[in-house]
């Protein structure tokens, strides 16, 4: 008989699945809203929202009604063919931002690869074999694909599996003269994300990202931004780049844009675009109507509730609440991000993350960590006040311990 109880699945979990990764032993079994339920029907506050994806929350009855909607209808049919929903799903990001053009893939690696691929393959063709060196920061995070990993500036991620691919250099984040200084004959892009997130919640300095667009308008490289995280109005506008009023070439998307539903993107100027020809590039389930249905509903609902305005005001909320328990806890350093992606900054001698994370989720509170010293709080995006509330003085407790 299997055992079908909390515990007993999470055993069952340890023994079936590859040991990659090491889960808190919860198996949730429905959402609503900002709350997630446990197999015995507990509830806890989702600040962490499956790492800033659930952008409607859980059970939202608009995203679950298109996809039952999709899933009657139609499933998948492949880029042998064109299926709606990618095609206005398309038609709806370009009209959101500076690209042209749109191809789907299934996670942010992906994406990340994808872009990287059409940067070198751009290159190659206007610039010449030469030019194929990206370069990237340190404390960056891309994915976990060979080529994203290469191009992760955190060398915990690279342990075991070198030789890693070649054409990838990392520079301080932040540092435009680091950065500048790093360009040679071989660059052929720089690739950067608008804040770092799971390199500790970073937001660089204001006029950052023009300097970099700068640079490559200067040295003839494309600047690509990868949003996966940023993206889709988690800092409070569509995408963080955009709070600089600065356009990239290439942009990646993830995380956010389904809602849930494993979703990647990656878009481009029109220029850039015809980097790729006819069977370049290609994934058996990009674009798969079910997955860009729900990105749809979840662009078209950001849209017409307002949720980017309530962004910003959740946003600025939360960062007031935890600037309260900057003055008021020990260990607890700084406030980081922006908008709903949010990270305070702790002293690790004096505030073990773990432990936090565990006394807030046996409280009820779902958080999760971010680069070497952070506590990052990324909850949906329809999060409202008392859900702040509730959620800031269970991590204080959780906090003193
Ligand atoms: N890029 C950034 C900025 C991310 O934060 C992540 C995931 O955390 C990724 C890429 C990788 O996305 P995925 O796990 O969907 O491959």
């Amino acid at each position: 008989m299997k055992d079908d109880s909390q515990q007993g699945v999470a055993q069952r979990a340890a023994q079936v699945l590859t040991p990659n990764y090491r889960p808190a032993p919860v198996v949730f079994e429905r959402g609503d809203g900002v709350s997630l339920f446990d197999a015995d029907d507990r509830r806890y506050l989702d600040f962490a929202a499956g790492i800033a994806v659930c952008a409607l929350g859980h059970g939202h009855g608009g995203l679950s009604d298109a996809l039952a909607d999709q899933a009657r209808n139609l499933l998948h049919v492949s880029n042998l063919y064109i299926n709606r929903p990618s095609i206005e799903l398309a038609e709806k990001l370009v009209s959101l931002c500076f690209a042209d053009r749109v191809y789907f893939g299934n996670s942010g690696a992906e994406a990340n690869e994808a872009a990287l691929k059409l940067a070198r393959r751009y290159m190659r063709l206007v610039r010449g074999e030469d030019r194929y060196t990206f370069i990237c920061t340190e404390k960056s995070f891309h994915g976990r694909t060979w080529a994203a990993i290469s191009a992760t500036g955190q060398p915990k991620y690279h342990k075991g599996f070198g030789p890693l691919v070649p054409g990838f250099v990392h520079v301080p984040y932040d540092d435009l003269a680091a950065m500048e200084a790093a360009i040679d004959e071989t660059t052929c892009a720089i690739f950067v994300e608008p804040i770092q997130g799971e390199g500790g919640v970073r937001v660089p300095s204001a006029g950052y990202l023009a300097g970099l667009r700068a640079l490559c308008d200067q040295h003839g490289l494309l600047l690509i931004f990868d949003e996966v995280q940023t993206g889709v109005g988690r800092t409070g506008k569509w995408f963080a780049h955009q709070h600089e009023g600065v356009a990239p070439d290439i942009m990646t998307l993830a995380k956010g844009l389904g809602g849930g539903v494993p979703i990647g993107a990656m878009v481009c100027t029109e220029t850039v675009a015809h980097g790729f020809a006819p069977g370049a590039h290609a994934s058996t389930f990009g674009g798969n109507p079910l997955a860009c249905r729900a990105g749809l509903t979840v662009l078209e609902t950001i849209d017409n509730q307002d949720l980017l305005d309530h962004v910003e005001e959740m946003g600025a909320y939360m960062a007031e609440g935890l600037g309260q328990l900057v003055a008021s806890l020990d260990g607890v350093l700084d406030v980081r991000g922006r908008g709903l992606m949010r990270g305070i900054g702790v002293d690790p001698d004096r505030v073990d993350r773990a432990a936090v994370i565990g006394r807030a989720r046996d409280a009820g509170l779902l958080l999760t960590m971010a680069g070497p010293d952070a506590l990052r709080l990324v909850p949906p995006l329809i999060v409202k006040r008392p859900d702040i509330d509730e959620a800031l003085l269970l991590l204080a407790k959780a906090i003193e311990g």
